[in-house]
């Protein structure tokens, strides 16, 4: 762990910056430590961390359009991007420019005409600050033994989607996910394979979502929960019973079960655009097609319809 963050290899640091030249001698610098890339205006910056989500940004104050400050307050209120710590390298290095570059939300400053070691050693520093809380976020947010996310990271980005969803008129669509008989599974089994089977259910319902906003977590023991942003019905319900078909093709056998091997029973529920007045009622939804899914016979996805407000 901790050779992985002292490399800083494949980390990525935004130099934003209008004059070629420093550009050139602030890529130089940097070279060995971290990869870099760079642009010369602070608009191409954001369109830039939108796709590439760089680990740093080194930032101008004055470019040829928006400025550095504004980018950076630009930056600071948005939910994707806040995380990316900003560096000032500028020459307005007086008390007032510096405070304004702290309230603007900036990590760091640095003064021009740049001093070699100086930057780097910063750098370095930030970088490897924000290696270690991308590896700590990563371990808070993951289910140790699945490797899928966790019922805290559940919690959290199920409201998130909510907001967002409502936000930009979108449904937002739940799947539940329970293993059959899986208290018979580990009482003939043990539990040692019963881990392997959670395992390998998590990671055919990972394989199963495939469009990047889709994410698996670990709701509970053996249930777990799909969030699939701006899908209705049809895809949702789709992806239910592609995960249903998948974990009955692992064919992990399961001699307590009718279907001889390890199954799993789906609710779906549809959160259309002001259908629901909290991501509690949504989930409360999914819940009942589950049980309808168990209660129909297991080994299959049930969707609850869209009920008008
Ligand atoms: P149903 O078909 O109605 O879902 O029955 P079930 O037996 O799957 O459901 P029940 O809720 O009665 O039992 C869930 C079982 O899941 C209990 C426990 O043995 C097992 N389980 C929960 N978490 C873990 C885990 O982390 N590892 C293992 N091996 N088993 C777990
Ligand atoms: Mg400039
Ligand atoms: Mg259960
Ligand atoms: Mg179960």
């Amino acid at each position: 762990m901790f050779k992985e963050i002292d490399d800083l290899s494949d980390s990525l640091v935004l130099i934003v910056e209008d004059s070629a030249l420093t550009q050139k001698v602030l890529s130089a610098c940097l070279e060995g430590l971290c990869k870099v890339d760079a642009v010369d205006c602070a608009e191409d910056a954001i369109d830039y961390c939108l796709k590439s989500a760089p680990d740093l940004i080194l930032m101008d104050w004055i470019l040829g359009g928006m400025t550095g400050l504004e980018a950076c307050k630009k930056i600071q209120a948005m939910d994707e991007l806040n995380e990316i710590p900003i560096i000032f390298v500028t020459s307005n290095t007086n008390e007032n420019q510096q405070e304004l570059c702290w309230d603007a939300g900036a990590v760091d400053f640095l003064g021009k005409p740049i001093v070699a070691r100086t930057l780097v050693n910063r750098v370095r520093t930030h970088l490897k600050y924000k290696r270690q809380t991308d590896i700590l976020k990563q371990y808070s947010f993951f289910d140790g033994l699945t490797e899928v996310f966790n019922r805290r990271y559940f919690d959290m980005e199920c409201k998130r989607l909510f907001r967002q969803n409502l936000r930009q008129q979108q449904c937002l669509s739940v799947i539940m996910l329970d293993i059959d008989y899986f208290k018979l599974f580990n009482d003939k089994y043990g539990h040692l394979q019963g881990d392997d089977a959670l395992k390998d259910v998590a990671k055919i319902a990972m394989k199963m979502v495939n469009r990047p906003l889709d994410s698996v977590f670990r709701y509970g023991g053996e249930e777990f929960a799909v969030l699939l942003p701006n899908t209705s019905e049809e895809g949702a319900l789709k992806i239910a019973q592609s995960i249903v078909n998948a974990v009955k093709g692992l064919e992990i056998p399961h001699c307590k079960s009718q279907f001889d091997v390890v199954t799993v029973s789906a609710g779906v529920a549809v959160g259309h655009y002001g259908a629901y007045d909290n991501i509690e009622d949504l989930i409360q939804k999914a819940d009942e097609g589950l049980y309808l899914a168990k209660t129909n016979g297991r080994d299959q996805a049930y969707l609850i319809a869209k009920e008008p407000k």
